[in-house]
């Protein structure tokens, strides 16, 4: 690809937000402060329990969603189970299907109907990567990729809702929503209700095309006293499955499905909780792409901003390399795709 196509690394002319004033853990240590909850769950989940080993299917006839409300997956799909639950008192599952490897929640009895599956991409390429973050998007030859990732931890700043109107905008110039993960906190998402509901909503609108990433219930820092090393889920002291679980039991409550990936806080892991993430049938999605951090952008770039007013720089600079890259008429002349992080796990499936 070309360095002039995506605005950066072409030397000269770029002096936003280089790295060396940036902490090492760029916006995830600026602000831990929350406020009091002002969300209340839309759907009532109960009884929900990470499967020890995930179960797979294969549809013998079209499969209509309970969540995301709408959604279906088509015959002969194979679906995984990893989470079992009740949804507003019916038993249901989590589940992900191939080859999109979107999550869905679907009806316990349907599930039950289906043809056992031998085994499936998702469970054995989750086997292969438990000590492999997932870090770059499959990409075509078609056209210049990349992923979007934007961070959410607990902030009591305003979001950045320019961000999120300019993907919007995208999502308008070529006709379909621009796919984006959104790595949530269960402390953003409690402090920052009406934004959250319209995250859901522009998803539901067909604006956005979400993929809920998992960022942890609480986002423990757990720095040293100076700030400059800290442990955030790596702590010993952390708890780390409840990290995971009440998570995803806050976003099903408000009918937003979490995703297959978790991003730890800090890009901050180690052997033993990149074991436990795996054991809960997760995986680990880091980014090449921090912008914050100076990382320059290349074709299959997974890029990482912070969308909750913790990260200027990243937004100065997205924003400074949407400019010089001409990004919006790219993506409205096809050269330039805004593709799912999902693709991270396709990329890991080859
Ligand atoms: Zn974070």
């Amino acid at each position: 690809m070309s360095c002039l196509s995506f605005g950066l690394a072409c030397g000269g002319g770029d002096s936003a937000g280089t790295s060396e004033d940036e902490s090492a853990y760029g916006g995830e240590t600026a602000d831990d402060s929350t406020t009091g909850s002002d969300l209340t769950s839309a759907h009532a989940v109960t009884g929900f329990k990470a499967l020890e080993t995930p179960v797979s299917r294969v549809l013998s006839q079209d499969l209509t969603a309970l969540l995301p409300v709408g959604a279906s997956v088509p015959a002969r799909s194979t679906v995984t189970a990893t989470r079992s639950l009740s949804l507003e008192g019916t038993p249901a599952y989590l589940v992900v299907a191939e080859p999109s490897m979107r999550s869905l929640v679907v009806k316990k009895s349907d599930f039950d109907a289906a043809a056992a599956a031998g085994t499936s991409v998702f469970t054995s390429t989750l086997k292969e990567h438990v000590q492999a973050p997932l870090s770059r998007v499959l990409v075509a030859d078609a056209a210049q990729e990349m992923a979007v990732s934007i961070d959410m931890c607990q902030s009591s700043k305003a979001w950045d809702l320019a961000l999120f109107d300019w993907l919007r905008q995208v999502g308008r110039a070529i006709g379909a929503p621009v796919p984006v993960a959104i790595a949530m906190t269960g402390g953003w998402a409690k402090a920052h209700g009406p934004q959250l509901l319209q995250l859901i909503g522009w998803h539901a609108a067909k604006e956005l095309d979400i993929v809920w990433v998992n960022h942890s219930y609480t986002h423990p820092l757990n720095c040293n006293a100076a700030k400059t090393s800290c442990a955030f889920l790596t702590a010993p002291s952390v708890d780390f499955l409840a990290e995971v679980t009440e998570n995803e039991k806050l976003l099903l409550g408000q009918g937003a499905v979490p995703s297959a990936l978790f991003r730890f806080p800090g890009l901050v892991h180690d052997s033993g909780r990149r074991s436990q993430l795996s054991g809960l049938s997760l995986f680990a999605l880091d980014a090449d792409t921090w912008l914050a951090k100076g990382q320059p952008t290349h074709d299959g770039s997974l890029i990482l901003v912070h969308g909750n007013g913790n990260e200027p720089p990243g937004i100065s600079k997205f924003f400074s390399l949407a400019e010089q890259g001409h990004w919006l008429d790219q993506a409205k002349a096809g050269k330039l795709r805004f593709v799912s992080p999902l693709r991270t796990i396709s990329a890991a499936a080859q």
